[in-house]
């Protein structure tokens, strides 16, 4: 809905389309882009038509504002009036009007969960919703009481065990200088890669990804406790633990307060079957009310972000950078392959974010990263838009600058790996960058594969990322072929040139074996995606065979 990358971007016929699941993005008149938008929420218009005052909006009174010249929306419990925004929508009124009047935070999610809307709309701002009496109330005293240490420690094991096998629960315990938070998930497929644990100024926020739930921590915690934590995990028996140093070695009465959504079992963004996932939650919520927050949308909760430091900047070509950035050392985040995270800067006062696919800091082995514990390093190829809004912005950035990076999101699935024989990657320019952990870790974990193609189309030879380590790396690893498309080379190019088509794809993309188990992934302009995946389909690669990365 709300949609970041404003102006017309990417113009019709634009082949920088970032637009998302197909969505249509509207032409914008002249004079309606982010940057105007941006400018009219600074001019002191009075943009809610309140005069500044905020009011609390019942249900009905929202019904009633549901006009193009009277647009109310409510996302995530506050309502704006959208309707002066109408006109700065990428993705055209009527996908506005599709929530006038109602809570449209569900289809906000949809397609853009990770827009700041609040920064965004500020000036929109009518204010909240009326809230009606709260129905997990019970829970919420028991919860309480939990974390105030006053309920016996057997009390709490067996509230929790009534939860049944699949559903996660956490306990606490302590020593004289640790406190460790052990998180039950009751899943088998659980690494470090699950769990993200955040913890600034006096919130502690864990965030656990289990299957196509995302199982939620959140604590004010009851005394200090250092920066740097550990975390574990059990796999065998799915557990996690997260191991505070207590500041001071005083023993503990309680963990700490619950904070907002503490407990909660939310579905994911990119799960495949919201609507399921709900029902599935709503047959539940009855005889589980007294124990967790169920959300019954996948919206509860926004994408946290946390500030993380711009450690070095190299130019790979002449506008594509390696960015590397330091998560703080109060949290453990490591972005699985094949996800992307959201990186926000504020642009003349307004937050501003972007999707960006981390890499590994390089493609050969014997880099070496910087000596520090835990992965605290995130690498980002990013390619620079000189007329662009964000990266621009980006590039300015000192080093020791800070920029937010959300939690990770994306559809893709590791499981997709097992038993593969044969792996092919068709990547057109910065659509490379999913492709790097997939080649790192498919030449290193897959013990069946044997032969990962790679189709890198780009314009010219310069605009080629990683070049001679690509290579470097199929000299290296007999298994590796990489094959160079170019759409406008020099006339000495000797090459494959043009674009994706049937004869280029038709060529490449031979199976070792009739019956090998085989994956394409497919990255690069929306367009360019799209029409892989059609020629894919066309040359019999069935939908389970093919991964194609979008936001
Ligand atoms: P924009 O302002 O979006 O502009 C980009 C280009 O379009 C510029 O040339 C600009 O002049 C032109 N343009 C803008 N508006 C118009 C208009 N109205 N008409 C015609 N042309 C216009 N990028 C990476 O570099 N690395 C990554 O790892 C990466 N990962 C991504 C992951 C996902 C899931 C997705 C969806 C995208 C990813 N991208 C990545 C792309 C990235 O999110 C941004 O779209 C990109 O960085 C451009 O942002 P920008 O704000 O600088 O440019
Ligand atoms: P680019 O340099 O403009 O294009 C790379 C190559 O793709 C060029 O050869 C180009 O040919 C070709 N191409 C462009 N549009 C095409 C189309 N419609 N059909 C066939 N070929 C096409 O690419 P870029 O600027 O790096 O942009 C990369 C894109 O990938 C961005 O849109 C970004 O959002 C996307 N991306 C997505 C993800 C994700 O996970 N979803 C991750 C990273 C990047 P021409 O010379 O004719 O232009």
């Amino acid at each position: 809905m709300l949609n970041v990358p404003s102006q017309s971007f990417p113009a019709p016929r634009s082949q920088q389309r970032v637009a998302s699941g197909g969505r249509s993005k509207v032409p914008l008149k002249q004079g309606r882009s982010l940057m105007d938008w941006i400018r009219l929420t600074k001019s002191g218009k009075d943009l809610t038509g309140l005069k500044g005052r905020l009011i609390e909006v019942t249900e009905e009174e929202l019904k009633k504002h549901n006009k193009k010249d009277d647009c109310w929306i409510c996302i995530r419990g506050f309502v704006y009036n959208v309707s002066p925004y109408m006109e700065y929508h990428p993705g055209g009124e009527d996908e506005l009007m599709r929530a006038a009047g109602s809570d449209g935070t569900e289809l906000f999610d949809q397609v853009h969960r990770w827009v700041n809307y609040e920064s965004m709309l500020k000036e929109c701002l009518v204010g909240r919703m009326a809230i009606k009496p709260a129905v997990l109330k019970d829970y919420r005293e028991e919860e309480n009481k939990v974390l105030n240490g006053m309920l016996p420690k057997s009390q709490v094991t067996d509230t929790l065990a009534k939860e049944g096998p699949s559903y996660p629960s956490y306990d606490w315990f302590q020593t004289n200088s640790l406190v460790t938070i052990a998180i039950y998930t009751k899943q088998k497929d659980i690494n470090l890669d699950s769990i993200i644990v955040d913890h600034q100024d006096d919130s502690f926020r864990a965030e656990t990804i289990i299957k196509d739930f995302l199982y939620l921590i959140h604590i004010g915690l009851s005394h200090e406790v250092q920066e740097d934590f550990s975390v574990r995990v059990v796999e065998s028996v799915g557990k996690i633990e997260i191991v505070l140093k207590k500041k001071e070695n005083t023993s503990w009465d309680f963990l700490g307060h619950p904070l907002e959504n503490h407990n909660s079992l939310i579905p994911r963004k990119d799960a495949e079957d919201t609507y399921m996932k709900n029902s599935y939650i709503r047959k539940n919520i009855n005889q589980r009310r007294e124990t967790f927050i169920f959300t019954f949308s996948p919206n509860v909760v926004g994408l946290y972000y946390r500030k993380c430091q711009l450690i070095s900047k190299e130019n790979v070509t002449h506008d594509t950078r390696l960015f590397c950035l330091m998560l703080p050392p109060s949290t453990h985040l490591q972005v699985p392959i094949g996800q992307h995270v959201y990186l926000k800067l504020p642009i003349t006062g307004t937050e501003i974010v972007k999707p960006y696919t981390p890499v590994s800091g390089s493609l050969l082995s014997e880099f070496k990263e910087p000596v520090l514990p835990n992965n605290k390093y995130i690498y980002f190829l990013i390619k620079i838009y000189h007329t662009g809004l964000f990266t621009p912005e980006l590039d300015r950035l000192q080093i020791g600058d800070f920029v937010s990076v959300s939690s990770p999101e994306g559809n893709f699935k590791i499981s997709k790996f097992q038993e593969l024989e044969d792996l092919f990657l068709l990547a057109a320019g910065t659509g490379f960058t999913p492709m790097v952990k997939i080649l790192n870790y498919a030449l290193t974990d897959i013990p069946s594969l044997r032969k990962v193609k790679l189709m890198f189309f780009n314009k010219t030879e310069d605009d080629i990322i990683w070049r001679s380590q690509l290579e470097k790396l199929a000299f290296k690893d007999k298994r590796l072929d990489v094959e160079f498309v170019l759409s406008a080379p020099v006339s000495e190019w000797n090459g494959k040139q043009g674009h994706i088509s049937p004869a280029l794809l038709s060529e490449f993309l031979k199976r070792n074996l009739d019956k090998s188990k085989v994956l394409v992934c497919i990255c690069g302009p929306v367009p360019f995606t799209e029409q892989g995946v059609r020629l894919l389909q066309d040359l019999n690669f069935s939908k389970n065979e093919i991964h194609s990365f979008t936001a």
